[in-house]
Order: C-alpha cells, then structure tokens, then sequence
C-alpha cells in the first residue's frame, strides 16, 4: 500500500477566492468546518516568493466592491444567509507545480506523498540541502522532516544544520528521500513519523 512521493515547487502565481466567513466564537455551524464559510474561485495573479524577507508577499487586493454579486452570499455548510458585518476576505494560495507531470496544485489539498519546501520557516528548520522539507503523510497529517520532533529529547540543540542536529535525519534527492537516524540525532523515535492515524517509515520516497 506504498505511497510514492511527488516533489511540488513554487510557481509565481497565486489563486484568489472571494470569502465570506464568520468567525467561531459567533456562530456555529453543522457544516464540516465548524463556522459559517463560503468562498468563490476569483483568478490567478502574479507574486512571486520575497527572496529577501523569505516570505510571501501580500497578494495585490481583488477590488472586489462589496455590491458585486460574486461574493458568496450563503454558507457552504449551511442556510445561514452572511450579513454585511460578517468578515469579507480575498482569500490567497501559492500555486505549486510538479515539474514530472506538469500538475499544479495548493498546499492546503493536502494529497498524501505531495512534498515542498517551506524555506521561510528559518535556518532551525533547514535540512542537508537548504531546504526545510514538508510532506503529507498517508492518512493526510503534515510532516515538517527538517522541523523538531514533538519528543524530541535534545530540545536545546536547535539550529543551523552544519552545527545541530536535527530530530530525523534525510538523504536522497526529494521526491526520493528516505529517513532515518543514522547522523547527529536525537533519541526521539526510530526515525519513523506518527502523524494522525498513520504510524511508518519514509524509504526512498515511498511510505511503507
Ligand atoms: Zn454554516
Ligand atoms: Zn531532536
């Protein structure tokens, strides 16, 4: 039941959506996210990665005037019908391309084996490469490779990887990595990954 690995980096681009949401101290709702919510697709903008302040930059506002008929009017979870001081957002997301087969998507789709580097985390959370590598384990919970271990037991020892060490130690060339304890680690684990109700290894860019 293997998952492969596919390697996703970003483009220049991002998504916007129109939304409409309230916040959950408020309202609640029987929808899956708890809280009143709607958005709508609006279009692709330019913003490239801030190379500088390793960030992304706010993305250009939509304009949207709040009497355009684009912006939701209902929730998506329910009939509640959102009322002019509920919050009005433009709602942004980096799109991510996978150079082997073309496909773009958004981080928050969450597909099991999709991995990406999220650099802006900082030097504690580089790996071997520069990068801090992320990936979405079977089962769909996130794992930061590069980032600590929640029992991690060398917990003062976080910095730059030429001189810490790091919770999981990777080798191999992402999408093909595999993850052990064999360098400067800690005792945490085995170097296999709990995330949610998925518990296993990480082995030449396949989950077992
Ligand atoms: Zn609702
Ligand atoms: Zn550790």
């Amino acid at each position: 039941m293997g998952v492969q690995c596919f390697l996703v980096t970003a483009t220049d681009r991002c998504k916007r959506w129109l939304r409409r949401y309230v916040s959950s101290s408020r309202a609640t709702c029987p929808g899956g996210m708890g809280y009143h919510n709607a958005m709508v697709y609006l279009d692709t903008v330019v913003r490239p990665y801030d190379d500088v302040q390793h960030c992304w930059p706010l993305a250009p506002s939509s304009g949207v005037d709040r009497s355009d008929p684009r912006w939701p009017a209902k929730c998506e979870g329910c009939d509640y019908i959102f009322t002019a001081d509920d919050q009005w957002q433009d709602f942004t997301r980096q799109i991510y391309r996978d150079a082997v087969t073309g496909k773009e998507y958004t981080l928050d789709e969450q597909i099991p084996g999709m991995m990406w580097y999220a650099d802006w985390m900082g030097e504690s959370y580089l790996g071997p490469d520069g990068h801090c590598l992320c990936v979405v384990c079977p089962g769909g919970g996130e794992w930061m490779i590069d980032g600590p271990a929640s029992n991690c037991t060398m917990k003062e020892d976080r910095g730059p990887y030429a001189t810490h060490h790091r919770c999981w130690v990777r080798t191999g060339e992402p999408p093909t990595v595999t993850v052990g304890k064999a360098g400067r680690t800690c005792a945490a684990g085995g170097g296999s990954i709990q995330a949610r109700d998925y518990h296993g290894f990480l082995q030449n860019g396949v989950f077992t």
